[in-house]
């Protein structure tokens, strides 16, 4: 009798049609992300499951998940999973990394481009009819980025691939992690590594890309937003809850930092009422760090050949160590 898998959103034409040829597939197609009720019903008998970043596969879930083995996600991220409860079940997980580190990288440079010379403002005040005047020297202006120094908080995969693309920007490059880069590497970066302290302080960029856990949670508070410079900038490209999102709305309102580019958010998707949709130092973007045609296809890839693996009982592509 064929496996029975479920996924909880379709991912791409080629992998259905493997999924489907090797398994009894059930496809969630309603609402994102599946609500708890269905996923918790639908969950109860199957073998494998292919979720999102946004699904929450909590204790409670992997609990009612009889014949569960394996979760394949499609994302380098899993904070959604709660990995304990995965041990406890024997269950493995699957995911993506690696694939999408350029892209990520890419969107990070592009936001502080963008907040920094004030692109989406621009594209704003035009597109409202408010282009009216040809500016002057001190009017609209933004920020160079040659000569400032950009803060990599976490430098993995992504937090080096940022660093990669700075050194032609001109910028001086300074990170702190929890494990420090090995001489040669830092110097092949160009990268200095610094307490977390100086690296608040110092930066005039301070880019996200630590893993979201119970020691990140909100780690850039305002505390953190106090010690930073007044003209500093704010990226996060990692995950929402990181930040304590209503401490950065107080520092941006009171400008005590410039501005912030935000990919992720502490909860997804915000809506047009959230206060930072109404603040224009600030550029916005719906989770699209991986979010390219090339990237996406290699993700569903990963994903799919991970979960084919895991249920052959054979070794992943990339697995977390559970
Ligand atoms: P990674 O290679 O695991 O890098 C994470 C880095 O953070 C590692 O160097 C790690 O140090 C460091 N770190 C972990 N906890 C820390 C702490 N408490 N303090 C300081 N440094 C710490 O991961 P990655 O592939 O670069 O991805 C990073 C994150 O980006 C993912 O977890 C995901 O949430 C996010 N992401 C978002 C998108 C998007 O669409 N916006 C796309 C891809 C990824 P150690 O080496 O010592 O563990």
């Amino acid at each position: 009798m064929k496996k029975k898998i479920l996924m909880t959103r379709r991912l791409h034409d080629f992998a259905m049609k493997e999924l489907q040829k090797r398994y009894q597939v059930v496809v969630h197609d309603g609402k994102i992300p599946m609500p708890k009720k269905l996923l918790l019903q639908k969950i109860a008998d199957v073998d494998g499951l292919v979720c999102f970043p946004y699904d929450v596969i909590d204790g409670e879930v992997i609990e009612s998940a009889r014949n569960l083995t394996v979760i394949s996600t499609y994302s380098v991220g899993y904070d959604h999973i709660d990995l304990q409860a995965a041990r406890r079940r024997k269950i493995r997980i699957g995911y993506t990394p690696s694939v999408l580190t350029d892209a990520t990288a890419d969107l990070t440079v592009a936001l502080i481009l963008d907040v920094m010379r004030r692109v989406t403002e621009g594209d704003r005040l035009i597109r409202a009819g408010r282009w009216s005047v040809i500016f002057g020297p001190h009017d609209y202006v933004g920020s160079d980025l040659h000569g400032k120094t950009l803060g990599i908080f976490g430098i993995g995969r992504i937090g080096q691939a940022v660093a990669r693309r700075a050194a032609p920007f001109g910028m001086n490059v300074i990170y702190h992690s929890r494990t420090r880069l090995s001489k040669k590497i830092e110097i092949q970066l160009g990268v200095k590594y610094v307490g977390f302290g100086e690296l608040i302080r110092d930066s005039d960029i301070l880019s996200i890309h630590v893993p979201y856990r119970s020691d990140t949670h909100e780690i850039i508070d305002k505390k953190v937003f106090r010690m930073m410079k007044r003209g500093a900038f704010l990226i996060n490209t990692a995950r929402g809850k990181i930040v304590n999102e209503v401490d950065l709305v107080r520092a941006l309102k009171s400008k005590t930092i410039a501005g912030a580019a935000l990919d992720v958010f502490g909860s997804e998707p915000i809506g047009r009422d959230h206060p930072l949709t109404k603040m224009e130092n600030v550029v916005l973007a719906p989770h699209i760090g991986s979010s390219s045609e090339e990237t996406r296809r290699k993700m569903a890839e990963i994903t799919l050949d991970n979960l084919v693996l895991g249920l052959g009982g054979k070794k992943m592509v990339y697995s977390v160590d559970v």
